[in-house]
C-alpha cells in the first residue's frame, strides 16, 4: 500500500483541526522530518522548548526507517529503561502498531517484540529482517557490539557525559563509531541512485547551561560541519543540523499550555529557554554587567597589526584569566576598546593541546607581535649557566614584548607562598620571563563596577559601542551574560561582592583590569616607557600614535 509519515501519527483528536479524527503529524514536524530525511547531513541536534512533539517525530521516523530500508538496525536510547518506556519507546511502539493496523506492516503486531528487560520488551524485529531495540545511555557502552544504521537520543540533556557517549574517550570510540550500517549507507532511492541514509537524531529541551551539546552542535541553529577534516575517501566534511523549536509550534497543546509553563517562571529568559527553545544558559544569581547585550557588543573583528596590544591579566591562584584587547579609533576620532580572546589556563608558559599560557597564546595567535620560538632561545641561552632564573638580564627579553602592555590586578604584588622563594607573581613576571605588568591600585570594586556598567551603556557618535567584544571570546560573553553574578539573599537583594567561581569572576576581573588601566585611565606609552629610555630597542613604530594616547 501507499503510506506516507502521517500514517503512523496517532488519531487527532483536536476537534477544530481540519484533519479532525485522521492520522497527521503536525506541519513544523513534517518540516522537520522533510529536512531529516531529504538532507544531506547524517547527525540531527534538536533543541526544541517543552511540548514541541520532538519525541513523537523521532519515534515516527524510527519506524518508517526501518520499515522503508530492509535489514537495517535502530537503536533507541533515553536515559534509562524506565524513562525510555514511558516516552520513546513506548511511541514507537505504538507507531508500529499504527503500522500493522493499518497494514503497512503485515504482521501481527504483538508477535514483533521479544527479549523482556525490567518490564517490556526490548526488541523489534520486523518481518523485513530489520530490528530496533531500546537502550539506556547510563550504560551506552554495553551497546556499542553491533553497527546501526539508525541511532536515537532523546532528552540528550540528561546525561552529564553526553561528549563522551557521543564520541568516546581517547581511543575508545563513542555510540557515533557504530553509526556505519551498510542498509542505510547504500540506500537505493526509487530514481536507483545511492543515498547515505545513516542518521543519528539526538533532541534535548534547552540545556539550562553552555555545555557540551553546545560545544558538539554550536549554540544556533543551522547546517555545519562535525569535523575540520574531511572525510579521505569522499572529501566531504561530515555535516550536523541543528533546528531549534518553540511550544508554540505544536497547536495540539492545550490552549492554556504555554501560559500554564511561562506562569511558573519569572525570568524571561528561563521562557526564551524553556518554551522557545533559545540557547540560554541560566546561572542563578544576579549578572554583575546588567548593561551588556551580546546582540550589541558582540561581533567579529580582526586583529589591527599597526595598533598595540594590550592584555589583563587576573593571576588567581589555580585559575588565571588573561583577556587580549586593542583601542581602535572610528572616523569620529573616538576610542573603541575592543576584546578579541582570552586564554585561561597556567598563566604564562604552557602548551597542552589548546590549554595555552600567555606566551604560547601570543605565539599562536599574534605572531607578528611575539616571536616564540625566537624568544625562548634567547631566554635558553640567558639560564644557561644561571641556578636562579630570576637573575637573568630580564630587560632583553622585555624587547620582545616592545608592542604589548601587561596589566595585573594588585594581588599580583602579595608574595606567594606557592611560588619559589615566596616570590610574588609580579616579581616572576618581570625578572624571569621579561613581562612588566603595570598595576593600578585604589580601584575600589564597586566604583569600578559601576565604571564597567556606565561603559556597556555608551553608545558612541558613530552608532558603535565605545566597548566592544569578539564572538570568540565564548567565556567572556558568557561571563557577562549572566555567569559573572552577585549571590541572590532569601529577601531578592543581592550582595555587593560577585560569586567567586574561579571561572567566570576571574575572567570578568582580567577584562575589568585591563580597561582600568588601559582605558579608564588615560594611558600614555610615552610615560609608560618614561624609565626604559636607556633601553637597546628604542624603535618606537607606535610613536605617531603618541598624541592620540595623550588626548
Ligand atoms: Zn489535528
Ligand atoms: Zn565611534
Amino acid at each position: 500500500m501507499s503510506w506516507s509519515l502521517h500514517n503512523l501519527f496517532p488519531i487527532c483528536v483536536k476537534p477544530t483541526c481540519p484533519s479532525f479524527s485522521k492520522r497527521h503529524m503536525l506541519p513544523h514536524q513534517e518540516e522537520i522530518a522533510k529536512q531529516i530525511l531529504t538532507g544531506d547531513e547524517n547527525y540531527i541536534y534538536w533543541q526544541g522548548g517543552v511540548g514541541s512533539a520532538k519525541t513523537m517525530l523521532y519515534a515516527a521516523i524510527s519506524a518508517a526507517f526501518i520499515i522503508t530500508i530492509p535489514h537495517s538496525r535502530a537503536i533507541l536510547f533515553r536515559k534509562d529503561y524506565g524513562l525510555n518506556y514511558e516516552t520513546l519507546w513506548l511511541y514507537f511502539k505504538q507507531r508500529i502498531e499504527a503500522a500493522c493496523i493499518q497494514g503497512i506492516v503485515k504482521a501481527d503486531y504483538t508477535k514483533l517484540f521479544s527479549r523482556k528487560k525490567q518490564g517490556d520488551y526490548t526488541y523489534c524485529e520486523l518481518p523485513n529482517g530489520s530490528t530496533a531495540r531500546a537502550g539506556q545511555t547510563k550504560s551506552w557502552s554495553e551497546f556499542m557490539g553491533p553497527t546501526y544504521d539508525l541511532i536515537v537520543v532523546s532528552d540528550a540533556m540528561e546525561n552529564n557525559n553526553f561528549g563522551e557517549i557521543f564520541r568516546g574517550e581517547g581511543v575508545v570510540g563513542g555510540l557515533q563509531s557504530r553509526l556505519r550500517g551498510q542498509p542505510s549507507s547504500f540506500f537505493k532511492l526509487p530514481n536507483n541512485t545511492y543515498k547515505d541514509m545513516r542518521r543519528f537524531l539526538i533532541e534535548t529541551n534547552p540545556p539550562p547551561n553552555v555545555n557540551e551539546l553546545h560545544s558538539l552542535f554550536g549554540r544556533e541553529p543551522g547546517v555545519r560541519n562535525l569535523t575540520d577534516t574531511p572525510d579521505p575517501v569522499t572529501g566531504r566534511y561530515i555535516t550536523y543540523r541543528h533546528i531549534q523549536t518553540t511550544s508554540t509550534q505544536n497547536d495540539h497543546n492545550p490552549a492554556s499550555y504555554v501560559l500554564e509553563i511561562a506562569s511558573t517562571h519569572s525570568n524571561p529568559d528561563d521562557i526564551r529557554r524553556i518554551l522557545e527553545g533559545k540557547t540560554v544558559p541560566y546561572y542563578g544569581g544576579i549578572r554583575v554587567i546588567d548593561t551588556f547585550h551580546p546582540e550589541i557588543h558582540v561581533a567579529s573583528f580582526e586583529v589591527d597589526q599597526e595598533l598595540p596590544l594590550f592584555i589583563g591579566i587576573d593571576p588567581g591562584g589555580q585559575h588565571p584569566g588573561v583577556t587580549f584587547s586593542q583601542i581602535k579609533q572610528c572616523a569620529y576620532e573616538k576610542d573603541h576598546y575592543i576584546t578579541y580572546d582570552k586564554t585561561t589556563y597556567e598563566l604564562v608558559d604552557y602548551r597542552n593541546s589548546d590549554q595555552l599560557g600567555i606566551l604560547q597564546h601570543l605565539g599562536d595567535f599574534y605572531p607578528s607581535y611575539f616571536d616564540l620560538e625566537a624568544y625562548f632561545q634567547i631566554r635558553d641561552k640567558l639560564l644557561e649557566n644561571i641556578d636562579d632564573p630570576s637573575h637573568i638580564d630580564s630587560r632583553i627579553l622585555e624587547g620582545h614584548f616592545y608592542r604589548i602592555h601587561f596589566c595585573i590586578d594588585k594581588s599580583a604584588e602579595r608574595k606567594s607562598p606557592a611560588n619559589r622563594d615566596a616570590k610574588s607573581d609580579r616579581i616572576i613576571l618581570s625578572t624571569e620571563y621579561g613581562i612588566k605588568c603595570r598595576v593600578k591600585t585604589n580601584i575600589g570594586l564597586e566604583q569600578s563596577l559601576s565604571r564597567m556598567k556606565k561603559l556597556h551603556k555608551e553608545i558612541c557618535v558613530c552608532n558603535l559601542p565605545r566597548r566592544m567584544i569578539d564572538r570568540n571570546c565564548l567565556m567572556l560573553i558568557d561571563a557577562y551574560s549572566g555567569g559573572y553574578r552577585y549571590p541572590k539573599r532569601k529577601d531578592g537583594t543581592h550582595s555587593d561582592k560577585p560569586v567567586e567561581d574561579h571561572r567566570y569572576e576571574d575572567i570578568s576581573d582580567a577584562d575589568r583590569y585591563s580597561l582600568e588601566n588601559f582605558f579608564f585611565t588615560k594611558f600614555s606609552i610615552e610615560e609608560s616607557r618614561r624609565d626604559e629610555v636607556k633601553r637597546p630597542i628604542d624603535l618606537h613604530p607606535w610613536a605617531w600614535m603618541g598624541e592620540h594616547y595623550n588626548r
